[in-house]
């Protein structure tokens, strides 16, 4: 069952591989297919050749007759010589560059459509770690694939038909030898699929130390903080588990291929005995014997090289290639296209949503309606579930159960390219993109060219006006400057304003910037969401309390809403958190 399917995924991928690049696949083939004939003609042209040599030496013929079968085998293996300089720089330069680039862009495209909860799920992102790394290798995998079938497989059946005709033991014994290369090539998939699955959390706590310790995002801290001893240990304790895994790995499989090849060496030396008895019973010439005797080097030779390189890079790359493979049976999230209505405002019915591995709910049976011209906060301490709320109203996530309509359109149902369109939203952990400053604006609205009037007018509104040129790059790495955080924040709440909306989001995107200051860019924003449905998820109340509505969320729930004087009225848990907040305000 479980073979099934992997045989399935592998096809699938041989699709998949020849899609991203079809020309290419074919020429490969092609090239496969000419090399292998190069390979079988020699076999004949060697026989041809030493005939002529037999026949010369007992002066049956003359030394001229042997000259033109000695250059036609000087051709073919020429020949022979530039196709396999050719194809291994066609494959290696051409080909799986190509490939990367089509299938590297083929997994961002689907990505982009999957849901986006599964970003939470560390599962996933263990699986997508491998695909991402699968890219690379699916062109090469299948590259191969397809040269085994068309160099090898075409060399092995036309020098199988050869030795068959001269004598069937050969061909049996060949066959022979090839069993303990396939059971050694089964047992290193099976011990190369599960170091990778087991190695895969262990690279990715590794990339994340390695960060921790090199990236401009960090090294501040890293250095300030004196953790670089402790992030250097964490980053080589991990290496060397990840090095010790992999070792212990290959010594096994060093040790099968060992004896592989005493077992090849075996078939081919009984092989040999079998033809020398043969030529001298004369049941075969001297030609054919010098023939075959050579070619058979050259087939063990291939078999090591399947068995050994290719197959071992097959089965160390196979569940990369697979997971690869497997993230395009992820469904993706489509919906259908419906009529968007911005005068039904947002509506929340009866939701339940829990993150992937968590059996806690995040949000609890909670409704709401968001009127198409209001303002509303969300307030709440750490983990009441503001930001996974805020996600569901955007339709980034879809409920588990319950409904959530986006200008009466329902987010289980519609494209989600359809919801996002009349929405922008600035989020906590906003990209600092290492780009110009007019394109870190602009990049929320990609429909068309930057509108440079547009992308000033929202940093004046976000009160980012920096001394600065636009087409400043925003990164020390690329020759532009680094801007402080409240600076970035700035940027981010530009970027957010740019975007033509009619529903816009600001999940405390403001939390560098102190409370005052804050609650001037909401009341700005605030402003500026004249006539718009308008989102805040703030910890500070003074900025709330701008908002025509105040919802307090605890434990995924709203428990309490109302303007700010009724909700101090209620003496709950906002009233609480103003009294403690109130000083922040007193300048
Ligand atoms: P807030 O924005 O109010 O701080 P969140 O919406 O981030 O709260 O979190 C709500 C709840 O969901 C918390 O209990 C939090 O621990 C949990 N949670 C958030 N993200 C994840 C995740 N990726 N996986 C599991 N649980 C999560």
């Amino acid at each position: 069952m479980m073979r099934q399917k992997q045989n399935r995924t592998l096809l699938k991928g041989a699709a998949i591989a020849f899609k991203a690049t079809p020309f290419l696949t074919i020429l490969n083939i092609f090239f496969g297919i000419i090399h292998a004939l190069s390979f079988s003609l020699q076999i004949v042209a060697t026989n041809k050749l030493f005939d002529a040599i037999t026949l010369a030496a007992k002066g049956l013929s003359t030394f001229v007759d042997c000259l033109l079968p000695l250059l036609v085998l000087a051709f073919i293996m020429l020949l022979e010589q530039v196709l396999n300089g050719l194809h291994n720089y066609y494959m290696n330069v051409v080909l799986s560059p190509a490939s990367e680039v089509k299938l590297s862009s083929r997994l961002h495209k689907k990505l982009s459509d999957v849901d986006a909860v599964l970003f939470e799920d560390t599962e996933f992102l263990d699986d997508l770690n491998k695909a991402t790394a699968g890219a690379k290798e699916v062109g090469i995998f299948y590259g191969i694939i397809y040269v085994l079938i068309s160099l090898y497989g075409v060399y092995f059946a036309s020098i199988g038909v050869y030795l068959f005709t001269l004598k069937p033991i050969l061909l049996v014994i060949l066959l022979l030898a090839f069993i303990p290369a396939i059971l050694s090539h089964i047992t290193r998939v099976k011990k190369f699929t599960a170091l990778e699955e087991e190695s895969a959390p262990l690279r990715r706590e590794n990339d994340y130390y390695r960060t921790a310790l090199t990236s401009i995002e960090y090294f501040k801290e890293t250095r300030m903080l004196g953790a670089f001893g402790y992030f250097n240990n964490l980053y080589k304790d991990t290496l060397e588990l990840l090095r010790t895994k992999e070792w212990s790995v290959g010594r096994e499989t060093s040790v099968l291929q060992l004896l592989l090849n005493l077992s090849s060496f075996i078939g081919m030396g009984i092989a040999s005995y079998l033809l020398f008895v043969a030529t001298l019973n004369g049941e075969i010439t001297v030609g054919a014997f010098a023939a075959v005797f050579s070619s058979l080097n050259l087939v063990f030779a291939l078999m090591q090289e399947i068995v050994g390189m290719h197959m071992g890079n097959m089965s160390q790359n196979s569940s990369k290639v697979m997971n690869y493979i497997k993230v395009f049976d992820i469904p993706s999230v489509k919906g259908t296209d419906g009529i968007y209505d911005r005068t039904a405002g947002i509506v929340v019915e009866h939701i339940f949503f829990a993150y992937p591995n968590s059996d806690k709910n995040a949000i609890e049976d909670l409704s709401l309606t968001i009127s198409p011209e209001e303002t509303v906060a969300i307030v709440g301490e750490n983990g009441a579930g503001k930001s996974t709320l805020v996600r569901l109203l955007t339709g980034i996530y879809r409920p588990a159960s319950g409904k959530v309509t986006i200008g009466g359109l329902d987010t289980k149902t519609t494209n989600p390219e359809i919801l996002y369109m009349n929405s922008s939203g600035v989020f906590q952990n906003y990209g600092r993109f290492k780009m110009t400053l007019t394109d870190n604006v602009s990049i929320s609205d990609t429909t068309s060219e930057p509108d440079m009037r547009r992308v000033e007018q929202s940093l004046e509104q976000a009160d980012a006006e920096f001394d600065i040129s636009y087409d400043t790059v925003l990164s020390p790495e690329f020759d532009g400057v680094d801007l402080s955080g409240g600076e970035w924040q700035r940027v981010a709440i530009a970027r957010g304003l740019y975007r033509t909306n009619d529903f816009i989001v600001l999940d405390e995107p403001t939390s560098a910037i102190d409370p005052i200051e804050e609650r001037e860019i909401f009341t700005k924003f605030q402003q500026l969401a004249e006539g718009k449905a308008a989102l805040i998820v703030t910890h500070r109340l003074g900025s709330a309390r701008l908002a025509d509505r105040i919802l307090v969320m605890q434990n995924g729930s709203i428990v309490d809403s109302g303007s700010h004087e009724e909700l101090l009225e209620h003496d709950g848990v906002y009233a609480a958190m103003w009294h403690s907040q109130a000083q922040w305000y007193e300048r």
